[in-house]
């Protein structure tokens, strides 16, 4: 059977980094044996302006019975006018809940090459690969109660509240350790046990899952000091795995640490190994239409589809070192510009990406 694949390419950049992965995967089925169907959808604006809502039933479809969804980005200054239920983000929330899409894998690989690109020191980042696995569907964003209310003394109060279930923390604990399996054999589970209760089950919850997986080595780490770890030595992790909020927090800062938001793809996944996969920035509407924007997220999005959705692991590597290739050529979309570099544009980057594929057969 092959594989289904649906293509949501969404608004702004979305379209033109899109079509460079497109062309990637068209290349993978041609010449090394992929066995795909590819399908393409509306979701976020664009698809708002041709069916009245972000999200169209069709799509939804479309995407329940794929193995993996690729989606660019969406939204744009275009939209923000809307009322909130029908706002371009909506397609995308949409998808993630109804997909139940509860893993979040954000990688913050630093390439060698891109070393300069960094606000830290070049020793401290280059060759950086640590992976963050992030709860995507409980924790504080979603538990109840929640809310303002007005106390006797008439004073307004605030309150939110940190829930996760055993089962919640057992499917994110192994979803980690399939990934660690894949990696370096290293989870790290990132709470704070120490003040909150929430979290001491979690990291119960985590010690018991990591026993079935004896070939994975769990450390535990306070949120405040993986923080701070991040920008002190962040080369010393492999996977982190951690609630939603501390992940919201820390997969930003991880990002940073690359120093370019043009490179970085992301993962959401259920409990199949289906999953979404985007580059973790969104439509820059400054520098649509203008041929600029970096399409190398997106095609790293493409191998992570490859390697955690449908079983690629080689076509995976393959996409990984293509593009390690472009960049030790020099090719540089402006976003990652440095003096001496090789200027292009996104469909030029897309197809050097091809030709190493090619020339890597
Ligand atoms: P953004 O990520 O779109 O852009 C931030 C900056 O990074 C801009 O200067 C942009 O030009 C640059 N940039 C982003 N991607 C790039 C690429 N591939 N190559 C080169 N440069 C790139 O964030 P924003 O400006 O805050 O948001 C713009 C719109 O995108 C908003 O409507 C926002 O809601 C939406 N958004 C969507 C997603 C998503 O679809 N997952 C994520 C974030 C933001």
């Amino acid at each position: 059977m092959p594989h289904k694949i649906l293509i949501l390419p969404g608004d702004g950049i979305g379209p033109e980094i899109v079509a460079e992965a497109v062309k990637v995967l068209d290349v993978l089925r041609a010449d090394f044996g992929l066995d795909a169907e590819t399908e393409q959808g509306l979701v976020g604006g664009s698809a708002y302006d041709a069916t009245g809502t972000p999200l169209p039933q069709r799509t939804l479809d479309d995407a329940k019975s794929a193995d993996a969804v690729l989606l660019g980005a969406v939204g744009g200054p275009k939209w923000e006018p809307l009322e909130i239920a029908v706002r371009p983000e909506k397609g995308l929330l949409g998808l993630r809940k109804e997909l139940a899409l509860f893993s979040n894998l954000r990688p913050a690989i630093l390439y060698p090459q891109l070393a300069s690109a960094s606000t830290l020191k070049a020793e401290v980042v280059s060759g950086l690969d640590l992976m963050i696995v992030r709860e995507l569907t409980g924790g504080i964003y979603f538990g109840q109660p929640r809310g303002v209310r007005t106390l006797e003394n008439g004073e307004r109060q605030g309150y939110n509240t940190l829930v996760y279930s055993e089962s919640e923390i057992e499917r994110i604990g192994r979803s980690a350790f399939e990934i660690a399996m894949k990696r370096d054999k290293r989870v790290c589970s990132v709470d704070k046990a120490n003040v909150l209760e929430c979290t001491e089950l979690w990291r119960e919850v985590m010690i018991r899952v990591g026993k079935d997986y004896p070939q994975v080595q769990l450390s535990h780490m306070y949120v405040d000091n993986a923080a701070m770890q991040l920008v002190k030595a962040p080369k010393q992790f492999d996977v982190m795995v951690t609630t939603n909020m501390f992940g919201d927090i820390l997969s930003d800062c991880a990002a940073m640490l690359t120093g370019s938001i043009g490179m970085l793809p992301s993962a959401s996944l259920d409990a199949n190994g289906r999953g979404m996969y985007e580059p973790i920035h969104g439509s820059a509407p400054d520098i649509a239409g203008s041929g600029k924007a970096n399409p190398l997220a997106t095609i790293l999005s493409v191998a992570m589809m490859l390697r955690y959705s449908l079983d690629e692991d080689g076509l995976a590597q393959r996409i990984e070192s293509a593009v390690s290739t472009v960049l030790d050529q020099g090719y540089r979309t402006p976003d990652i510009f440095a003096a001496g570099a090789n200027e292009v544009g996104t469909a030029a980057m897309g197809d050097a990406v091809v030709t190493a594929l090619r020339a890597n057969a």
